[in-house]
């Protein structure tokens, strides 16, 4: 069991009132962390230090950003076994989850090492004579990251690497599902040697979520927020904003469909399906949870997808690698049983896999699903996985569209151009031609649409997004006014 401890202005710190949650192992229930329990007092001290750090980290120029930037890389991946054994304890995940959090995460910092110097701005022709009129962006000032468990690394050094880079400032509200995995971060930003009050840390308890958010998007000096998590807490954190007038990244759930069209190389496909279905039990947000596949090709895809899931190996990851751990809680299991029962009530078909009674959830295949069935529209978050017939590429990009998410996607073919043609008409924020759906790189634009979000992550969009865009003018020759 681990105590962790937030850090608020450089200092390490508890509640200010003592109070401490846990968190829980999924698979035995013992008490995985210890966390504190913030106030609402404590969340605005934090962005209170965040303000007090923000104009000398704005005013530093960029290679020095940089170079602290490139050292927290270094600090993250030194940690790797720590993460490992932290996000087992935590989550159930996979040391090969881990590993490839960390590996992306480090990346990312070292993207954002780069940005540093691309923060660029524009001159632009204005109608005035004498007068040069430039775009300029600035740091924007304090910013909120608040990221889930489910990519944890990667997912809370995305909510602030690029903000950092940008010269704000920023408090990450740590999931209450990881706050030692989240903690570990922080402790190789704190070597990395960032001042006091840079980055800040603050872990609450599940109930508090709502109150200590609300406190810190209220506080003048939080300049933009980001939010990566469900689409139920998007729209209360993008109701929140709107109240204070706050700009928001919201990169929330998806449902992503991969088309695989009658001419599409099955081997490829299978491969892709299997990573993009089953990587961290289905886990992800860019997961391929809608399989639509040609009903030309369907019986042979669905007999090689349904062998290579049945070969994946499931266990305990604390005992030894596997590709499936422990999913995060037994409400996944349930709600995944709900689904499959909903589906098999409906006349799908069981391939492989089937209903869990723990937290090892098996790879689980469900055929000839159709759209009225639950697992067609709910994201199961979860490896159970559905396959939809389809006949022609009208049909397949149609069944695609048809749903409230519209995160990544992809689309397997070997006529490039008609796979072009399907992807350009489906509407999510990324598609992936003869890829697998997920698929994350840092210097990538990275969001949403539909109920997926707004907002962009990664390389330039990322400074788009958390940067004041500022019109500023210097007028070079006498002026002429009318009066
Ligand atoms: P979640 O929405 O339940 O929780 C995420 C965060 O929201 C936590 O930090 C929690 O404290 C906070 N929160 C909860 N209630 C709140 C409230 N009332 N007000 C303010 N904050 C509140 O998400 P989760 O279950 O941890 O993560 C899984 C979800 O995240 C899935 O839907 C998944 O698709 C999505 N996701 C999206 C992306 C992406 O990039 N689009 C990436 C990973 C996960």
């Amino acid at each position: 069991m681990q105590d962790i401890q937030m850090l608020i202005g450089g200092a390490m710190r508890a509640a200010a009132n003592g109070a401490t949650f846990a968190r829980r192992n999924p698979l035995d229930q013992s008490v995985a962390t210890r966390a504190p329990a913030a106030t609402p007092e404590d969340a605005v001290a934090a962005v209170e230090a965040a303000a007090q750090a923000f104009p000398a980290w704005a005013a530093l120029g960029p290679g020095e950003r940089r170079a602290l930037l490139m050292r927290a890389a270094k600090a993250l991946e030194a940690r790797a076994e720590d993460f490992t054994a932290a996000m087992a304890a935590e989550t159930g995940a996979s040391a090969i989850w881990a590993g490839f959090n960390v590996h992306l995460a480090a990346g990312m910092l070292l993207e954002a090492a780069a940005l540093t110097t691309q923060i660029a701005g524009e001159v632009i022709p204005s109608d005035v004579p004498g007068s040069l009129a430039m775009a300029v962006r600035q740091p924007a000032g304090v910013v909120l990251g608040i990221a889930p468990w489910n990519a944890p690394v990667i997912l809370a050094v995305r909510a602030i690497a690029t903000p950092l880079a940008c010269g704000n400032t920023v408090v990450l509200k740590g999931s209450e599902l990881c706050p030692a995995t989240h903690g570990l971060i922080i402790e190789a930003l704190q070597e990395a040697g960032l001042p006091p009050g840079v980055v800040n840390f603050v872990t609450n308890a599940p109930a508090d979520a709502g109150a200590v958010v609300e406190a810190m998007v209220a506080h003048p000096a939080l300049r933009r927020v980001n939010f990566t998590g469900s689409t139920r807490v998007g729209r209360l954190i993008a109701q929140t904003c709107a109240k204070y007038l706050k700009p928001v990244v919201l990169e929330l759930g998806g449902k992503a469909p991969m088309v695989i069209l009658d001419d599409a190389d099955l081997d490829a496909a299978v491969a892709a399906a299997a990573f993009g279905a089953f990587a961290n039990s289905g886990q992800i947000c860019m997961s391929t949870e809608r399989i639509v596949v040609d009903e030309a090709v369907a019986d042979a895809f669905v007999a090689r997808f349904a062998a290579k899931a049945r070969s994946l190996p499931l266990g305990d990851p604390r005992q030894g690698p596997v590709v499936l751990g422990s999913v995060v809680d037994l409400a996944t299991v349930e709600r995944c049983n709900a689904l499959i029962d909903d589906a098999l009530a409906q006349g799908a078909t069981l391939v492989c896999g089937g209903k869990a009674d723990s937290t090892l959830m098996p790879a689980t295949v469900l055929d000839h699903v159709t759209p009225s069935m639950r697992i067609f529209r709910e994201e199961s978050f979860a490896p159970v996985k559905a396959v939809v017939r389809v006949k022609g590429v009208e049909a397949a990009i149609a069944t695609a569209n048809d749903n409230e998410f519209g995160l990544s996607s992809a689309v397997f073919g070997r006529d490039i151009a008609r796979a072009w043609q399907v992807a350009a008409r489906i509407e999510a924020g990324i598609c992936h031609i003869n890829g697998p759906t997920v698929h994350d790189e840092a210097q990538m634009p990275f969001g949403g649409m539909k109920h997926s979000g707004y907002g962009r992550f990664g390389g330039k969009a990322g400074i788009d997004a958390f940067t004041e865009l500022r019109w500023v003018t210097v007028q070079t020759a006498p002026r002429h006014y009318p009066f």
